[in-house]
């Protein structure tokens, strides 16, 4: 496969979740194994020789092909999430959305300082979410981070509020 037949796969719902938002909706390509293999052996490529030591997803859907592509390189995955999903004590950040402020959480216990981090979401919009999970993993003070999505959306230039603390790589541009 290649990016642009995995790309025909991905499915656009306009005005979801609210007006003016066209979403990239990719359950879709999910559904067919190919597709899924492709995006698993693409982020395999791309980090095998880096020295990750541990792949962290972004709540939720970071949550479905950072699993397969940790098992891959033979590292662990951790999970970053909203407040009161992570049982254990936690480290948080706080930043601004469009409309409010919104958290996210890690396990106290989930990084070290010997850690080469990928950090993994679906897709990169305004890229205030990710660049709020570059600040929570560096809080651990870990060597190296790498940050990855299925899909960028380019004419957003989120990239560019990434790109001063991490080295940013998308499979699939829109
Ligand atoms: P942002 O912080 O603006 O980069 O938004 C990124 C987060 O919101 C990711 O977790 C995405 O899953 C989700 N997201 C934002 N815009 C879209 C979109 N157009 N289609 C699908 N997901 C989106």
């Amino acid at each position: 496969m290649t990016a642009e037949e995995v790309k025909l796969q991905i499915r656009n719902i306009p005005d979801f979740p609210v007006k003016g938002i066209q979403f990239k909706d990719i359950t879709t390509a999910l559904q067919q194994p190919e597709c899924l293999r492709w995006m698993r052996d693409e982020m395999v490529n791309l980090y095998k020789n880096k020295g990750i030591t541990k792949i962290v997803g972004v709540e939720s859907r970071g949550f479905i092909i950072a699993p397969a592509v940790a098992m891959e390189l033979g590292v662990g995955f951790v999970p970053i999430r909203k407040p009161g999903k992570l049982p254990a004590e936690t480290v948080e950040i706080s930043y601004q959305k469009e409309y409010g402020v919104d958290t996210i959480q890690i396990h106290k216990d989930a990084l070290s300082a010997d850690d080469v981090v990928l950090l993994h979401d679906d897709l990169l919009a305004t890229g205030g979410t990710m660049a709020a999970a570059i600040e929570l993993v560096k809080k651990f003070g870990v060597k190296k981070v790498y940050v990855n999505f299925l899909i960028e959306l380019d004419f957003l230039n989120g990239r560019e509020l990434l790109e001063k603390g991490a080295q940013v790589n998308s499979l699939i541009h829109m």
